[in-house]
């Protein structure tokens, strides 16, 4: 049929989830047997956000051909299954960056380059996929990141335009706007919305679908008259009210024809509803769910999205074993020898989260030291893991001194050291160990029974640093066991205490790669310990 294109675009205020909507649109297609991808272009600057602070930006999310994205790519991939690619996320900054290295290298033949065309050129080209081969797609999701009426999105805006005009049918305008409720006059108001929607047009842009966030339900009257007004056909009025878990949202939008109605607006027969099964048993088990098991995030960055990924994954994990993960933030600045059981005190298990730098650290050194006397599940990714490392080195094999050549370059204990191939590096962006690698487990491990059958995974990665091999034979006879390795580097990249309950550390970043249909087996196994 040729492949259609549908743009997501948000007005009003931001937050407002259109990259849930955009997962969700894409699981609902998805189940009815098209092949679909997403993909996500920011208006910022940066090359990609890898070298952004999680408090500008949330969590960094890493894509298997390593790429560092937007956080909305975890959603994609959580909701669809889909393996997302440097080609699912795009900046500003990559679209200039390609466009002036073409300058550069004469490729413009002497012309004025400009933003239109010639910016807007490359960001049809990259919304269009043209530089991705082999793929054969029937639907490509763009969400455009940002609010209608920023100065940054204008060319993004302009490329919808033209594009649309170009592919006719083919392409769908899909708004999401923010119905505010105001409470003294007891009313909801759609003039926010009614403006958006100008803003779009003035832009040359006619959405064809309207999904209005609300926090109150809309009745009948209310989608009528945004219709109306904003020149959209009453069933492409759509409401996205509040749900208790963001899983209830593709469901949602299927019960209210989201689904059908882009089907129809392209001109596709829209058949049966399908029944999403498994997507519903899941739902079923979350709705059950309902004993809550309390985990400690071990972290410093206070806010929900830094550590997206893994609060979904806990989550997921927790519903596949019936109970409703509570996860409590600990901030890892604020633990100290002598506070550490009080902040603590009633986790069944704690997870101790990636990151960078110094700060906060020996807070993650101390939960380390308390949960491994105390035999308290643990879980540590990345940092966490190289804070587990550190931990053992002094505390068990009598290193006071060990630490990480990331935060002490001198330090004569470099247990945790900088990888060779690091070295020489001087460019921060893009630069890292990024996205996956094999990983072959050691038979009989506690990680190897959560992966079982597997003997060699692959998982994501996104570090500088590494386990120091020169300590390897110590660890093993105090009891840290190195029990995934990758074959080619022979760097470590799991290591365990059988010893305890589950004391164990992955050098990787499993939760990049927890869906809902299939939540991730070291989550599923930490869980099973918590519990
Ligand atoms: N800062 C550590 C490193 O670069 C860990 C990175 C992380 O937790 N993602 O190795």
């Amino acid at each position: 049929m040729g492949t259609k294109y549908i743009f997501v675009t948000g007005g009003v205020v931001s937050s407002l989830g259109k990259g849930i909507i955009s997962a969700s649109i894409g699981k609902l297609l998805q189940a009815r047997g098209y092949k679909v991808t997403i993909q996500k272009f920011d208006p910022y600057i940066n090359i990609d956000p890898g070298t952004l602070n999680p408090y500008e930006h949330g969590e960094c999310y890493v894509t298997e051909d390593g790429m560092e994205t937007d956080l909305d790519l975890g959603h994609y991939e959580r909701f669809t299954g889909i393996r997302t690619t440097r080609h699912n996320s795009i900046t500003t900054g990559r679209i200039y960056k390609t466009v002036i290295d073409r300058e550069r290298r004469g490729d413009y033949l002497g012309k004025t380059i400009q933003v239109v065309p010639h910016i807007t050129d490359e960001i049809m080209r990259r919304m269009l996929r043209e530089d991705v081969q082999d793929e054969e797609l029937d639907f490509v999701i763009t969400e455009v990141g940002g609010t209608i009426g920023d100065i940054e999105s204008a060319p993004f805006m302009e490329a919808i335009r033209q594009l649309r005009w170009e592919l006719g049918r083919d392409a769908v305008s899909v708004h999401l706007t923010y119905v505010p409720y105001l409470k003294a006059a007891d009313e909801l108001k759609t003039k926010p919305t009614q403006h958006s929607v100008k803003e779009l047009q003035g832009l040359g842009i006619q959405p064809d679908i309207l999904v209005l966030r609300t926090e109150r339900h809309l009745d009948d009257h209310i989608r009528m008259k945004v219709a109306s007004f904003c020149n959209v056909d009453l069933e492409c009025v759509v409401q996205s009210e509040d749900m208790p878990s963001i899983y209830e949202v593709p469901v949602n939008m299927q019960r209210q024809g989201l689904d059908a109605a882009i089907l129809r607006k392209i001109g596709i027969p829209v058949g049966e509803t399908p029944s999403m099964k498994s997507w519903n048993n899941f739902l079923e088990k979350q709705h059950h769910a309902s004993k809550e098991l309390h985990i400690g995030l071990v972290g410093k960055y206070d806010l929900q999205d830094a550590y997206k990924s893994i609060r979904e994954s806990l989550n997921l994990a927790g519903i596949y074993n019936d109970v409703k993960a509570k996860i409590h933030f600990v901030n890892s600045e604020d633990i100290t020898p002598t506070n550490v059981a009080e902040k603590l005190a009633g986790m069944a298990g704690v997870i101790i989260c990636p990151g960078f730098g110094q700060r906060g650290i020996e807070g993650k050194v101390v939960a380390a030291q308390y949960t491994r006397t105390h035999d308290i599940p643990t879980f540590g990714i990345c940092l966490g893991m190289q804070m587990m490392v550190i931990e053992f080195a002094r505390n068990v094999l009598g290193y006071e001194d060990a630490n990480s050549a990331e935060m002490n370059p001198e330090t004569p204990h470099n247990v945790i050291d900088m990888m060779e191939e690091q070295k020489n590096i001087t460019q921060m962006g893009g630069t890292m160990r990024l996205g996956a690698y094999d990983c072959a487990l050691v038979e009989g491990s506690r990680a190897w029974e959560a992966y079982r059958p597997s003997l060699l995974i692959k998982e994501r990665h996104r570090h500088r640093y590494e386990f120091n091999n020169a300590y390897k034979s110590e660890y093993e006879a105090a009891g840290m066991k190195s029990v995934g390795l990758n074959p080619d580097a022979d760097l470590v990249e799991i290591v365990e205490v059988p010893s305890l309950k589950w004391y164990i550390g992955t050098q990787f970043h499993p939760e990049y790669a927890s869906t809902v249909l299939h939540p991730h087996p070291l989550f599923m196994s930490f869980v099973k310990a918590c519990i």
